[in-house]
């Protein structure tokens, strides 16, 4: 076998059990939760952080690229092998090492699961605040690689508002802390280049995180709009009432119809789109803020507004909003998940915009938001076994994505670039942006071996961008 030599020093480090290369045990491992599919060379599952540099090393000096896992749920193709070589998955690494309640942190390793986090430390009155809707299953080192966001990241901030350091295993397989346990530290923000850098540039294997008070009260609202336009003009004058609820969260028609069938939120069908408004904070902010969000609701021609008396309640209108992509599967065989953000002020003129592409294309949208955030997801349904219908998607997510920049916004709210945005890089970037980004992956000297392929257009490699613009004009000398 080509890789014997390779595999077998593999399993020295991590154990004959955790090297998987058996083609028909690879195939889990060829996709995450976009469309992109390829296949690994192998996957290996370290234990500790020794193993995940011992790992890096051996990888490096067969030449082999890595690519970092964590649950792979992903929706940018991030996780997955684009150039081959070794997929690290880090979801044995998942112990709580520390909750901190006084200081208000955890120390976590990468694969611990986003909603486990704030369940162990609920009993501190205590949670990590970034809550992607795949919280159930993504981890924290997903999250800190993608800058993840979540529905109550209007309030609280992303990922990167919440994680004050990490210890990374470097290209070399040396292993460094970036950040600490404090909210500042001295010199250069390593941190905060390397969250969002979709294991572009180390691999994360513990991550302090801040914790956040759970709220006194929490008011959740459901208002009912029979068309798109009334709820998409509701967010924009929320936001400008100046109120900062905890969430705003959008559904419209296609994604209410598969929510409500598959989990019954109690969401009505005939609805245009749904908002989903959830402020919290003090006991009497809470009064008072909700009562002025209701009434910037009602200004909207609400077919009704429904408030969650208690937290069963309350639990099934945001089971309708959680359930709503998965539910998806009811209305096709495949969609494609685009995430692109615009100023919220031009809501009601981009989802109008969209509702005519899906018209044009001849292909179903169904759209959930983070609406809030002006952070659009539509959701574009198709099959993939009819000829032509990935084709049409893939050119339609380009033309909305383009939308998206064109007023002002910006090509991913929280999925990151990986492999599905790389050639859209160019809508708003230039040459020379992104040879300062190539300078700084330089910087890190991985010599392109961690998750190579993704992030940068393909033929404007990081390599050939940096090497022709910038490098030349910085000089060696800048780089570490
Ligand atoms: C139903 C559904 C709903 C979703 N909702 C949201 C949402 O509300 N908000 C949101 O932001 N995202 C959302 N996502 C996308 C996805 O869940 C997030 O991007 C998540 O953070 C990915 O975590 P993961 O563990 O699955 O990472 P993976 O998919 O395994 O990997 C994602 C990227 O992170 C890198 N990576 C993973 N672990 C590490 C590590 N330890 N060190 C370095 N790099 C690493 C990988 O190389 C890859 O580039 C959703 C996805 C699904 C399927």
């Amino acid at each position: 076998m080509a890789h014997e030599g390779l595999f077998q020093e593999l399993k020295v480090v991590v154990g004959e059990e955790y090297v998987v290369h058996a083609p028909e045990d690879l195939v889990v491992f060829e996709y995450d939760g976009s469309v992109d599919k390829a296949l690994p060379l192998a996957v290996v599952l370290p234990a500790t952080t020794e193993q995940v540099s011992g790992v890096v090393k051996i990888a490096r000096s067969h030449g082999v690229p890595i690519v970092p896992r964590g649950a792979g749920t992903g929706l940018s193709g991030g996780a997955i092998a684009a150039k081959g070589g070794i997929v690290v998955a880090l979801t044995r690494m998942t112990r709580i090492l520390e909750i901190d309640p006084v200081n208000r942190l955890a120390v976590v390793e990468p694969g611990v699961v986003n909603l486990e986090l704030s369940m162990a430390t609920a009993k501190y009155g205590l949670f990590f605040a970034p809550d992607p809707s795949s919280q159930k299953a993504c981890t924290i080192g997903g999250n800190v690689a993608e800058n993840s966001g979540g529905p109550h990241c209007l309030a609280y901030g992303v990922t990167t508002n919440h994680v004050l350091g990490m210890e990374v295993v470097l290209a070399d397989g040396s292993v460094a802390w970036v950040g600490g346990r404090t909210r500042e530290t001295p010199g250069y923000d390593l941190r905060g280049i390397l969250i969002g850098s979709e294991g572009t540039l180390a691999i994360t294997t513990k991550a302090v995180v801040r914790l956040v008070k759970l709220p006194e009260a929490v008011k959740t609202l459901l208002a009912i709009y029979p068309r798109l336009n009334d709820a998409s003009a509701a967010v924009s004058d929320i936001i400008a009432s100046g109120i900062v609820p905890a969430a705003i969260e959008m559904m419209d028609d296609l994604a209410i119809q598969a929510a409500e069938a598959a989990v019954h939120a109690g969401y009505p069908a005939d609805a245009g789109a749904v908002l989903l408004v959830e402020v919290d904070g003090l006991k009497e902010s809470v009064e008072v803020e909700s009562a002025l969000v209701e009434e910037v609701c009602r200004r909207h021609n609400p077919m009704e507004i429904r408030t969650a008396e208690d937290a069963a309640q309350r639990e099934r209108l945001w089971a309708g909003r959680k359930g709503a992509l998965g539910a998806l599967g009811r209305l096709a065989p495949n969609y494609y998940l685009i995430d692109g953000t615009i100023p919220r002020t031009k809501l009601v003129e981009v989802m109008a915009r969209i509702k005519e592409i899906s018209a044009e294309a001849g292909l179903p949208i169904a759209n959930v938001l983070h609406a809030g955030d002006g952070n659009l997801h539509p959701c574009i349904l198709f099959d993939e076994r009819k000829p032509g219908d990935t084709e049409r998607t893939l050119e339609i997510g380009g033309r909305i994505l383009k939308l998206c920049v064109d007023v002002g916004g910006v090509l991913t709210g929280e999925h990151g670039i990986g492999v599905e945005k790389q050639e859209y890089m160019p809508f708003m970037f230039t040459e020379d942006d992104m040879a300062s980004m190539a300078r700084l992956k330089l910087a890190f000297a991985t010599d392109d071996a961690f998750n190579p392929g993704k992030v940068f257009p393909k033929g404007a490699s990081c390599v050939d961008i940096s090497q022709m613009k910038a490098v030349a004009r910085a000089g060696a000398g800048a780089f570490v």
